[in-house]
Order: C-alpha cells, then structure tokens, then sequence
C-alpha cells in the first residue's frame, strides 16, 4: 500500500474549510471492517471540527454492539425520520468505506446516487473499484479497509491522535477481515500497525471474546446442523458448498451475523480448496465465496453469480430459486474445474 503526498494533499484540501458536512458510508450487511473503520475515521474527522454522520444500509451483527459510539451509526432501513436521507442530501463530502462500487449499497444506492453536488472519496481494499470518485485511496493489497484508514492517519496527521475507542475500532476490522490475522496480506506493516494500537492500552483478549464469543444458543445450533446436514461436497472433495433456507433460519431464531463464519467452516478440512454457502432472502439468495490459495473466487464469483469480492472471499446474488442456485453452483464448478482454476 503506498498512499501518496499527492493523494493527502487532495484530501488534506477537502477537509481544510472548516464545519464540513460529512457522510460516512459503509456496505449492505456491515462487518466488523466496514463498521470498525467508519467509527475510526468518524473519530479523525470529528477532532478536525466536521460534522459527521455515519450510515449503513441495513443493521451491523449483534456481536459488534459493544463498540463505543457505534449506536451513532444510523441504520437506513429501519431510519423512519429519515435522518440518513438529509444527511446524505446535505453533505459537501461522502466517504464511502469498504466497498468498490455504489451498488453494493443497495437500498441506499439511489440515495447517494441523488447527491451529485458532494466530493466523493473511496478507503477500501476491494479489487476493482468503479472509477467515478473524485478521490481514490484503493488498496487491494492491504488486508482490511481498518489498516488503510491507520496509513491514513499515521500519514496525515501521525498516529498520537489514535485515542483507546479509533484503535478498538481499527482492531476490529483487521482482526475479522483477515479472519483472526489467518488470511493474506499479513505484512509487517500490518503487526507495526497493531503495535501502535496496542500501545494505546486497549485490551485484546477482551476485545476478542466480545466478537468471537458472544453468540446466541440458536447460533451455536444452527452452526451443527448446517455442518451436519447441509455441507455438500463435490470434485472428489475439494469443494464444498452449504445453503440455508428462510425456514431453517427462522427454526434457529436467526439473526443477522448469525451465520458468520459458516462459508470459512469448510476451509478447516484439509482437501476443500474452495467453498459456497447459500442464504435464502426474502427477494434473492446471497451467495458467499471462499477459497484457499490461487482458486480465485473473485473471479468465479464475477463469472457465474455477477458479483465479485477479494480472490479468496467473494460474493454475488442469485434470482433463481435455492435448487436452481445449487444446480447453477454444481455445473459452474465442473466448468471453473475443467478450465484449471482450481489448479
Ligand atoms: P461475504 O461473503 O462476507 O458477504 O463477502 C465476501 C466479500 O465478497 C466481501 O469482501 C464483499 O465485498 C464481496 N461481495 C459480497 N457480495 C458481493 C456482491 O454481491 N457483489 C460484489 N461485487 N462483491 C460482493
Ligand atoms: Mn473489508
């Protein structure tokens, strides 16, 4: 990741004239990343004297409500004053937070789509970012959008202004984007990075066991039987896919987050190069994607579920229904095979 003086400069710029309205944007279905590098960068702008608002499609997972100033955060779909809506009208900057394209915002797409006076500024880490911004920090190669605002931050303004709750947040998202520091793009940077953080007195293991361990019963339920009962394997084990219904979500008392992790699950054995889970929603099926080593799920996720994502964790949609999707799903991964990308 190598962040211009060029790019600080333009945004050093944007952000000199004082009281700014800004809106921070993040992706449908907010992770601990999107979630944790929009509270971070909230924080950094808010010191400067802007007026900041924070949104989010639809609800972040239940596990992440412990997060200082996280009830800040206004939810669209569920903001009956509509105060995302005039923040978002208002606003003289919007930064969008770990996504690549407006689409991924989906219910808010048209919203932010309606404001064609504001700056726009992308901090992500996706592959492939549309290119109408009027500013660009796009890292693929940094492991979380958490570490890209930290680069950020430590190039504008150095990292004496990361206070306890920024370096919370910022652990956050890269202690989940690279699934508990297991994934890719590991680099010294990134542990310099988590010194600096550590340096402010924050308490890991807690942090931690908020995350990873504060589950529901349900959960916990769910979790086996989709193993159990649902993990199909094919190509003589090497990939492996996993679908749930609307019906057996609800007999779990699913919610939201709640089948986080699943999709990664059938990584732990040894033969799955490659792994799929399908999750029914009321309009279509969200598809999740991931893989090991060079299968690139990016790309299978572009070529047959028209989304796209990171090369080992992708994701798309599906307008048919679950046994369409799956037979969709067996036939592609025969093709993908026959084409060598699964090596
Ligand atoms: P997840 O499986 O955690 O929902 O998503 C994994 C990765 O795939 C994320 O980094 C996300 O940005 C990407 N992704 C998920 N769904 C979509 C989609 O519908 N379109 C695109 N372009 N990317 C997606
Ligand atoms: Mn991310």
């Amino acid at each position: 990741m190598e962040i211009t003086l060029q790019q600080t400069e333009s945004l050093r710029r944007m952000l000199e004239t004082p009281a700014r309205r800004i809106v921070i944007v993040s992706h449908t279905n907010p992770d601990g990343d999107a979630v944790g590098s929009s509270l971070a960068w909230r924080d950094v702008l808010v010191r400067m004297g802007h007026r900041v608002t924070c949104v989010v499609p639809n609800r972040y997972p239940y596990f992440l409500d412990w997060m200082t100033g996280i009830d800040g955060i206004v939810t669209f779909k569920t903001d009956e004053k509509g105060v995302a809506a005039s923040a978002i009208a208002e606003a003289d900057i919007i930064f969008c937070l770990d996504f690549n394209a407006v689409s991924r915002l989906e219910i808010l797409s048209d919203t932010l789509a309606g404001n064609t006076a504001a700056k726009r500024v992308l901090i992500d880490h996706h592959l492939s970012p549309d290119p109408d911004f009027d500013l660009m920090f796009s890292y693929p190669d940094s492991s979380s959008t958490c570490f890209v605002v930290y680069a950020l931050i430590e190039k504008m303004f150095g990292t004496q202004i990361i206070t306890p709750a920024m370096a919370e947040a910022l652990y956050v998202g890269m202690m989940t984007d690279t699934g508990n520091f297991s994934f890719s793009y590991l680099t010294p940077a990134l542990y310099r990075a988590l010194a600096v953080l550590a340096e402010t007195g924050i308490d890991i293991p807690r942090i931690h066991n908020n995350v990873y361990n504060a589950y529901t019963e349900g959960r916990a339920r769910l979790f086996g039987y989709a193993i159990d009962r649902k993990m199909k394997l094919l190509e003589e084990g090497t990939v492996a896919y996993m679908s749930l219904l609307e019906s057996e979500m609800r007999r779990f008392q699913f919610q939201q987050g709640d089948s986080e992790g699943f999709v990664n699950y059938a990584l732990t054995i040894k033969k799955v190069k490659m792994s799929a889970m399908f999750l029914a929603h009321r309009k279509f099926i969200r598809v999740s994607l991931r893989s090991r080593g060079d299968v690139d799920v990016n790309l299978f996720a572009r070529r047959y579920f028209n989304g796209g994502g990171h090369r080992n964790a992708a994701g798309g949609k599906s307008f048919v229904s679950m046994d369409d999707t799956i037979a969709h799903y067996v036939r592609s991964v025969r093709e993908f095979a026959e084409a060598g990308g699964l090596g």
